[in-house]
């Protein structure tokens, strides 16, 4: 039997309708920018895997990391010991920290890298006999995982409607999703702001911390927003004493243009929430980093004090071994260089992509980040035929309803962008034509 077969027969996917997915594609390997099927079919890989390779495909030297950290230790229990991959991987990211993020709690994926931002802030208070403050602020269209927290401050992402009686109380704040020549950006950034204020003044002291998607909201379709904008919202926040969460699980590690987002908003947060791109998509692992002051608010001489939250796979050295040699390779100059050059192949393939193709609208870039919307109107049936049409050309894409965006890894080569751009060009205007012929067929019934 087919793998494909053999897999539908046994294994229930992430994220899928089962009834109607398609067979899973088997992928026997990978190298650099690009996966291969079973036949030797190879897709230039445009979603970096779910958003968390950056350097490539199998890259030699992280494999290497991880053999020989394995040879050596594999996983020793966090609680009581330590050892060497995890106190230099802190000790690496916090040269790239801003100076008040100095303290590092591991975890293993983004969900629960925010899960322990939203209890280190709860119980912040909670320690110091406050609690009143147990509400929480987020944005519309914020995505921060699966886990019921995570889910609670992102009820407005669309992807977890079924559990919205088991939330606890999140304010939403409206989100000014912005894209090139917008000229309404800085009326929809005033409305958000001002029912901002109004929350501040209602609940500014029952509110424990705000958390965002800094600069862009991933899972909601790649929608951007403007640092300054960001930047009025904490500092309104701060007025209040707020705690401030960034979940970067998706912009951190060069993906905005800058190492992290925060980096072009200018105020920074209590908490940073990292995942995804840290081991260079070879391993979970995650980190959420935090200040002393929040760090001494859980010294104390009584246990229930601490902070009681741990997973068995805590800083496993193996991750940690793979996040050391990710951090190295991000560090090279020839990396930079890599990175700006995928942000401006993205620019100028959008400017022509836009004059080919009149159904494209809200195009935007951030970094190595970019996206656009394919007519005005969600169309299930043009998500699934855009997502087919595209693998069948050999691309690895997702669009998001009808967002089509694109998310390389650093591997990826300018020539290849633009082949890959052409081949989008080329699938929209197939689309578009036979769209055109298929409504003039209704007209004529
Ligand atoms: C993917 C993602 C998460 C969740 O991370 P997982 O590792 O999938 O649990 C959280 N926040 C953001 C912004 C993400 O993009």
């Amino acid at each position: 039997m087919q793998l494909s077969q053999r897999d539908k027969a046994i294994i229930w996917h992430p994220l899928t309708q089962e009834k109607t997915a398609d067979l899973p594609i088997a992928i026997k390997k990978a190298k650099g920018s690009y996966v291969y099927d079973e036949k030797d079919k190879a897709y230039l890989d445009l979603i970096s895997s779910w958003w968390v390779n950056i350097h490539g495909h199998a890259h030699p030297e992280i494999a290497k990391a991880i053999y020989e950290q394995a040879m050596n230790l594999e996983h020793v229990i966090f609680a009581g010991f330590t050892h060497e991959p995890a106190v230099q991987i802190c000790e690496l990211l916090k040269t790239l920290l801003p100076e008040s993020l100095t303290r590092f709690f591991f975890s293993d994926n983004g969900s629960t890298s925010v899960e322990i931002a939203l209890k280190m802030a709860y119980q912040y208070w909670f320690n110091q006999g406050n609690e009143e403050r147990k509400l929480f602020l987020s944005f519309e269209g914020d995505y921060h995982g699966d886990t019921l927290g995570a889910m609670s401050v992102g009820a407005e992402s669309g992807f977890h409607d079924p559990f919205r009686n088991l939330f606890f109380e999140v304010l939403n704040i409206p989100f000014p999703a912005t894209w090139d020549n917008d000229e309404w950006v800085e009326k929809k950034e005033e409305s958000a702001l001002a029912v901002l204020d109004e929350y501040l003044e209602k609940h500014g002291s029952r509110i424990a911390a705000l958390i965002t998607e800094p600069l862009v909201q991933g899972a909601k379709g790649m929608r951007m927003c403007r640092p300054e904008f960001l930047r009025k919202v904490v500092e309104r926040v701060r007025h209040y004493h707020i705690l401030v969460i960034y979940d970067e699980v998706m912009t951190g590690f060069g993906r905005t243009g800058t190492t992290f987002a925060m980096d072009q908003i200018g105020v920074y947060p209590d908490f940073i929430c990292l995942s995804k791109g840290i081991t260079g998509g070879f391993l979970p692992l995650a980190l959420t980093v935090t200040t002393q002051k929040v760090y001494e608010a859980f010294l104390s001489d009584h246990w229930h004090q601490a902070f009681a939250h741990s997973h068995s796979y805590t800083a496993n050295p193996i991750a940690c071994a793979a996040a050391i040699a990710s951090f190295k390779l991000l560090s090279k100059p020839e990396t930079q260089s890599a990175m700006a050059a995928i942000q401006q192949t993205h620019i100028e393939n959008l400017s022509c992509l836009k004059n080919t193709c009149k159904n494209i609208q809200c195009s935007r870039v951030q970094g190595t980040i970019a996206a656009f919307e394919v007519e005005g109107q969600y169309d299930f049936n043009l998500n699934q035929a855009l997502k087919s049409r595209f693998l069948s050309e050999g691309l690895l894409l997702r669009p998001l309803s009808n967002t089509i965006y694109l998310i390389p890894p650093y591997s990826t080569t300018s020539l290849e962008l633009d082949a890959a751009y052409a081949k989008i060009a080329s699938v929209l205007e197939t689309l578009t034509r036979q769209k055109q012929v298929s409504s003039i067929m209704l007209d004529m019934v």
